[in-house]
């Protein structure tokens, strides 16, 4: 059984050793770090000492590039996009926007230098966390400005198809933001794998809707079936879609199960450890347990200790690592089998 946390909350390594004694007592055997922009500026060496404390203890580290060019999922800024203005998106009225475009050849590189990085670092699996065009996820009347006419799709497009692209998201753009997508993902899996790493994918609960769509996500199943992909999932946060949560996260933990098991890959799931509000925080070790009925091996929560240090925490984020640690602590003691 492995479980874990993503940990980004500090690069102090005095604390991260009392952070690490606290995730170790709450049932984790991974931790996922963060491994952002900022940190290839100015913490490479803060994190290569968190990553070997980690694996000094016996435990698995997954690198997340998490942020990175604002193409991956995470709280934080991309300095790429800033220095990079000719790499960022395009939308489809001709705005630059905030990320930028997994087709432009300065991007490609900033990827094979931090996939590069997370080798020398030492980490055993990099977790591709949400990779996605650009959108904005709280203002959804934004997503009909879709993204990508950067020069480089144009280029891409028009040698793929024999035509300009349009400014409708036609069947065929659809199609096309799908396969740069994929093909993205599979040539950063292919350069990790070749440099003896394990790749993990996760994508957002919303495989044929209007955020998968805009995001440009292929059907999972294509996904999943990449050579060098060693785990996939996702992310069935039921507080934030409105869901209830034996509902949907047993609907997701069923897909993944299914698609996981017809190609041969490990199936992940993660669990909602954050904005999770007062007197919900119990459901929180409900999802541990709808994951496990569902033969869920590999459980991660976002993020350590209810997210504690960061604006989008739990009310209560003790209480919720509290939870967290019991189901994880549950999960490990029923896995070693009734003899103990
Ligand atoms: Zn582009």
């Amino acid at each position: 059984m492995k479980t874990g946390v993503a940990y980004f909350h500090n690069r102090d390594v005095r604390h991260f050793e009392r952070d690490l004694d606290d995730i170790i007592a709450h049932g984790c055997n991974f931790v996922v770090h963060c491994y952002s922009e900022i940190d290839m500026a100015w913490y490479n060496q803060a994190v290569e000492k968190i990553v070997r404390m980690t694996k000094d203890r016996g435990l698995t580290v997954y690198l997340d590039p998490w942020g990175l060019g604002g193409v991956f999922g995470g709280e934080t800024f991309s300095k790429f996009v800033g220095e990079h203005l000719e790499a960022r998106q395009i939308a489809r009225d001709g705005t630059s926007l905030p990320a930028a475009c997994p087709n432009q050849p300065a991007f490609r590189e900033l990827i094979e230098l931090w996939v590069q990085r997370a080798a020398d670092l030492g980490a055993d699996v990099v977790l591709w966390d949400e990779p996605h065009f650009y959108y904005d996820f709280v203002h959804t009347s934004s997503w009909e400005n879709w993204a990508c006419r950067c020069p480089a799709c144009r280029d891409l497009f028009r040698k793929e198809t024999g035509s300009d692209i349009p400014d409708q998201l036609t069947p065929e753009v659809e199609t096309f933001r799908q396969r740069c997508m994929l093909k993205f993902l599979d040539q950063n899996c292919a350069q990790a794998r070749g440099l003896g790493m394990k790749n993990c994918v996760c994508l957002l609960p919303d495989e044929t809707g209007s955020l998968g769509k805009v995001a440009g996500t292929s059907p999972w199943h294509r996904i999943v079936r990449l050579p060098d992909v060693d785990i996939f999932g996702t992310d069935p946060y039921w507080a934030l879609f409105g869901g209830e949560v034996d509902e949907f996260v047993g609907r997701y933990c069923a897909r993944v199960k299914d698609l996981c098991a017809t190609y041969k890959k490990e199936a992940q799931i993660w669990i909602l450890a954050f904005l999770i509000t007062e007197g919900r925080e119990e459901e929180v070790g409900r999802a541990v347990e709808i994951a496990r009925s569902h033969g869920i091996k590999n459980i991660a929560a976002w993020a350590y200790r209810g997210n504690h240090a960061i604006d989008i925490k739990c009310t209560d984020p003790e209480k919720v690592w509290e939870i967290l640690g019991e189901a994880f602590r549950k999960a490990q003691a029923g896995s070693r089998g009734p003899q103990g």
